[in-house]
């Protein structure tokens, strides 16, 4: 019922907006003075551009000197600054704030899905403060299909955040998924839909579809843990047939699978099903690397989510013998020689939202070009996510998705993690450049 009247009245707008005769082209134009804009497409820079935006897109960019700026014009001064398209973080979690000290079951068992819902809204205004216009959001943790309504709330402009991609509720198997650790007498919620077998697989993709959810997540490998030998062991969730149930319905429905793996059958299971993205891909053969390459399949492989405290753990852990930090870094490192598809991801969520530029740092220590990291995090993300037609560079037709850092990043990669202005469809969210 909702539904029905909510579309009517989008239709009154729309009908009034044609009566009224309003098109992009009558709306003012802003111009912004780059002093260097960055081509990420070809890593050239150019010096004095003048970027004409029209409504929420691009109309042309050109060199200051061939631009005429009308008088009274919206001008916004970015002429000592560096610009570049917005960022896209291709894995990210808006309903998680930590996940240590028993903060994750906190969160599912005490905070009810409307806190949990206020609290992705400030998660995803950091987010899009810290530079990332675009983001993949990759399931509510227990949320339900909560994401779907920050998306339409984000693009009905009732409040401010990235434009979202949302994978609603994941998909594991019994045993495959927190909460877990509760006696069997009580009831806890799931961090995701549980399934088993073929059937619930392919019923649970088509709720997730109805229910809002603009790509699946599944949760193809669960507890992981090294054997004495030094083998990151990878427990396995579904099954090849149901892995392949999930897909196949999925691409009937003209969907994307993304597939969280670490390592062993788990991921095999979705390199022979067929899904599209592999994310965090921590532990590879070389025949599995050379798999993802030949089928194209994506990889986001979020590495500073396994640093720092987690390395610390794992090494404790295992005598300091052995690390997901340190066999990730191997994976990275193959994938990355094997020219894999790389997008930028960052799982950002057990760590604080609108940090994860950090990500950068991570991929080029490990070999990646700070000019890959930017395509990986722009025009690559955007082929990911479908949106390659509306983001990612900035270009006449495209969304005016746009910010500015102080530096060179293709010459100092933590630039990214300062950024200074944003632009989000032609709207400015963020202009430190203009405070005094
Ligand atoms: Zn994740």
């Amino acid at each position: 019922m909702r539904r029905t009247i909510r579309f009517a009245f989008v239709a009154i707008l729309t009908g009034m907006a044609a009566l009224a005769g309003v098109g992009a082209q009558d709306q003012p134009a802003t111009y912004i003075r780059a002093g260097k804009l960055l081509d990420v497409r070809s890593g050239k820079i150019l010096s004095d551009q003048v970027i004409v935006i029209r409504g929420e897109r691009v109309e042309s960019t050109g060199a200051a000197s061939a631009t005429t700026i009308p008088a009274g014009a919206t001008v916004v001064d970015l002429s000592n600054a560096m610009v570049l398209p917005g960022l896209i973080d291709a894995h990210t979690h808006i309903f998680l704030t930590g996940e240590d000290n028993g903060r994750y079951d906190e969160q599912l068992l005490k905070e009810s899905w409307q806190y949990r819902t206020i609290e992705a809204v400030v998660n995803a205004k950091r987010d899009l403060e810290a530079g990332f216009t675009s983001m993949r959001d990759c399931e509510t943790e227990g949320a339900m299909y909560s994401d779907a309504d920050v998306r339409n709330a984000i693009n009905r402009g009732l409040i401010p955040g990235p434009r979202l991609e949302v994978a609603t509720r994941a998909i594991s198997t019994t045993g495959g998924y927190p909460l877990e650790g509760y006696s069997p007498e009580v009831t806890v919620p799931s961090g995701v839909q549980i399934v088993d077998g073929p059937v619930e697989a392919r019923k649970a993709v088509r709720e997730q579809i109805k229910y809002g959810a603009d790509f699946i997540k599944i949760y193809s490998t669960h507890k992981s843990h090294f054997t004495p030998d030094g083998k990151l062991f990878s427990q396995p969730t579904l099954t090849l047939e149901e892995t392949r149930a999930i897909v196949d319905e999925a691409h009937r429905e003209g969907v994307k699978v993304a597939c969280h793996a670490y390592g062993g059958p788990g991921l095999q299971n979705c390199l022979d099903a067929g899904a599209d993205s592999l994310e965090h891909g921590l532990d590879m053969t070389d025949a599995q690397v050379r798999e993802l390459v030949q089928k194209g399949m994506w990889y986001v492989p979020t590495l500073y989510v396994y640093e720092g405290d987690t390395r610390k753990e794992d090494e404790a852990a295992t005598g300091g013998k052995f690390s997901r930090a340190s066999v990730h870094e191997i994976s990275f490192k193959k994938a990355l020689a094997a020219n894999a598809k790389i997008v930028f991801g960052t799982d950002v969520g057990p760590f604080p939202h609108g940090t994860q530029a950090i990500e950068f740092e991570y991929l080029t220590k490990f070999g990646m070009t700070p000019l890959a990291a930017i395509q990986a995090a722009t025009i690559h993300a955007a082929e990911l996510m479908g949106w390659a037609d509306r983001e990612g560079a900035i270009e006449p037709g495209k969304y005016a998705d746009i910010i500015a850092v102080e530096g060179n990043p293709l010459d100092d990669i933590k630039q990214l993690e300062h950024v200074k202005f944003v632009m989000k469809g032609g709207i400015v969210v963020r202009n430190d450049f203009a405070k005094p």
